[in-house]
């Protein structure tokens, strides 16, 4: 017989997972710029397409982005910043 853990278990690291937002999809996500590498937050439209690719222009150096935004079974996104060389 195994104890179940407690809530409170030292090994359970909060910020991981919230509760308040395991059930909607993600509406922004941070994002590296493939050009300055800043971290940049990008608002995400998970109303729209499960998978979406559009041009944004980063907010640090303002270089477009070539953005491949998809939804996975959680609502997590997925998104993939790419140069237009790429
Ligand atoms: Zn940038």
């Amino acid at each position: 017989m195994e104890d179940p853990l407690p809530p409170n278990d030292p090994g359970y690291t909060p910020g991981c997972t919230e509760p308040d937002s395991l059930d909607l999809p993600d509406q922004e996500t941070r994002v590296f710029c493939p050009y300055c590498g800043s971290e940049v937050l990008v608002l995400l439209d998970p109303g729209g397409a499960t998978r979406q690719e559009y041009v944004e222009d980063c907010e640090v150096c303002c270089r477009p982005w070539h953005l491949t935004v998809s939804w996975d079974r959680d609502g997590h996104a997925v998104v993939e910043a790419r140069t237009e060389e790429d």
